[in-house]
């Protein structure tokens, strides 16, 4: 268990195994280290470079400039809870769209197919016209927004719908591009991204084979499951977007120029990809959805699991919240059951929500109550994105304490957070899970429409949220333990990072060259391989702090 330690306890420690003097600090001195003569630790000593690391994150609080430099430069893992059509660069958006001979609805500011109707269009116009540019952009993201909260929180949600017609498949590969590029930059190692994959197509024909009557058991569930898959539509929709997405990953390297002298930070990024249903469906809609991301993840290595997404307090979404665990209860001990099938692994979006959001009857306000437990619990969720209102939750304690013996973590998304429920500094609950010891790592949720990459998430949580570096290197580590990679960990206890599993216990952490049985762990695992890598990245990135003074 990590402690959260101030960080003047740490500096007394690390003066005293240096020996230097330092005059008495307060929390809020941030001279650097070379003023006052702090040889650099040695770096044999790990646990004392962690803390001299902390010590010189710590003085760079209040220079803005050098602080960003210290954390994008930091290695952060995995982004494990990223939309890809939110997380493209509006700018790129606008610009494909012209390329594409898309119009926009001057109205709406939705983008439409040619030929412009009257109210519309080209948006290849916003490259000589200012104005209309700053429009598209502002409908399209959060650029310069100012409204109030709910206004802000309806701003973003309806953005996608407006922006929708541009990520075509054959945008696929730029799309994707774009946001393996801004991950190498800002020194991710891997990003798992949630995509619809076209179940949309699936989701429609649910109402063929289920009536809103239905008895919603599991004896059904699995009877439908089965003519669901049978369909015409199922197995075409399914390879179709098999293939596109091989086509995108491979295009996305293309574009990155990977392989070649002249490749681009986004070519050392892995991705993986989760299926997300609609919440804002119905639930025989959702239930089609994710009977095809069941077999989408069968058919593909590169998906990994189900999502739910779209806003939580939509009247669909509460109406059916409790009917969808049910059906992801079914359909995982279906899948667990069958031992040839790969394993479909869950994380789903629970706690984004706030009282202004749901409705003001005692049933909508008891929305805040239950969506996390019954996501842990009934919906076998690995991971819980966001997880903001999980004090409002019935018995809060025991609701940690069971996120923490299960091993469920918390995606963490700041700027989201702060930006569509107004929550942030001491409101938002990511101190709340460290000090619980619940898995936590900080995600981007929507890079492109909010405007930010994930070295604003880290500034944000050392700026806003007091966190440290050892809290920081702990979220990172705990990005790639909870990522949905297949394969055993390199840690022998599930999200305590203090002990290596015996096969590498003898090697230092991350060296170029591991010991055979080390080597065997790694080629068996990805997960633990990418593990090894990040420990590599950690421990350079260290050395390179510590001797910079
Ligand atoms: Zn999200």
């Amino acid at each position: 268990m990590m402690k959260r330690a101030s960080w003047l306890y740490w500096l007394g420690i690390g003066l005293a195994v240096s020996g230097c003097a330092l005059p008495a600090a307060d929390k809020n001195e941030t001279r650097p280290a070379q003023q006052v003569g702090i040889a650099a630790p040695s770096a044999r000593d790990a646990h004392f470079r962690e803390m001299f690391i902390d010590w010189k994150l710590h003085s760079l609080r209040n220079d803005s400039k050098k602080l960003h430099g210290f954390l994008l430069a930091m290695p952060k893992g995995a982004d494990l809870h990223s939309h890809l059509s939110g997380a493209v660069t509006t700018e790129r958006l606008i610009e494909w769209g012209a390329e594409d001979g898309l119009c926009i609805n001057r109205t709406t500011w939705t983008a439409e197919p040619p030929p412009c109707k009257d109210d519309s269009v080209s948006l290849a116009k916003t490259k000589s016209d200012p104005a209309l540019y700053q429009n598209v952009l502002a409908a399209w993201s959060m650029a310069n927004f100012n409204g109030p909260l709910l206004a802000a929180h309806q701003h973003f949600f309806d953005a996608f719908g407006k922006f929708g017609a541009v990520i075509s498949e054959q945008r696929g590969d730029d799309a994707l591009a774009d946001v393996l590029s801004l991950a190498g930059r800002n020194q991710q190692l891997y990003i798992e991204l949630m995509q619809g994959f076209d179940s949309s197509t699936i989701g429609k024909i649910a109402a063929q084979y289920i009536k809103p009557g239905d008895a919603w058991t599991e004896k059904m569930l699995l009877e439908k499951r089965k003519q669901i898959i049978a369909d015409p539509l199922f197995q075409p929709t399914l390879n179709k977007a098999v293939a596109n997405m091989d086509s995108a990953v491979q295009g996305a390297r293309k574009l990155l120029g990977c392989g070649t002298a002249d490749s681009d930070p986004g070519c050392n990024v892995e991705v993986r990809f989760l299926m997300s249903a609609n919440r804002t469906k119905d639930r025989a809609y959702v239930f089609a959805q994710w009977v095809y991301g069941y077999e989408l993840t069968q058919q593909s290595p590169q998906v990994l699991g189900v999502e739910l997404v779209s806003p939580e307090e939509d009247a669909n979404s509460l109406k059916y919240y409790d009917d969808e665990m049910f059906a992801l209860d079914v359909l995982h001990r279906f899948n667990q059951t069958d031992k040839t099938r790969r394993p479909v692994r869950i994380a789903l979006h629970a706690g984004e929500l706030i009282p202004e959001v749901l409705p003001p009857t005692p049933e909508g306000q008891q929305h805040l109550k239950f969506h996390i437990r019954h996501a842990v619990v009934q919906g076998h969720a690995e991971r819980i994105g966001h997880g903001c209102d999980v004090l409002n939750e019935d018995s809060p304690t025991d609701l940690l304490k069971t996120m923490r013996d299960k091993d469920v973590l918390a995606e963490i998304c700041l700027t989201s957070n702060a930006t569509l429920l107004g929550k942030t500094g001491y409101s938002h609950p990511v101190n709340v899970y460290l000090a619980q010891d619940v898995p936590a790592s900080l995600s981007t949720d929507d890079e492109g429409i909010l405007r930010i990459n994930i070295t604003d998430e880290f500034i944000r949580a050392v700026t806003l949220q007091q966190l440290g570096y050892p809290e920081l290197k702990q979220m990172v580590r705990a990005s790639v333990e909870h990522s949905f990679l297949p394969g055993a960990s390199l840690w022998k206890q599930a999200s305590r990072y203090d002990q290596v599993t015996a096969a590498c216990a003898q090697d230092d952490l991350g060296a170029e060259h591991p010991s055979v049985s080390c080597a065997k762990l790694l080629t068996g695992s990805e997960r633990a391989a990418m593990q090894w890598k990040l420990e590599g990245q950690l421990a350079a990135f260290e050395d390179k702090v510590a001797r910079q003074q």
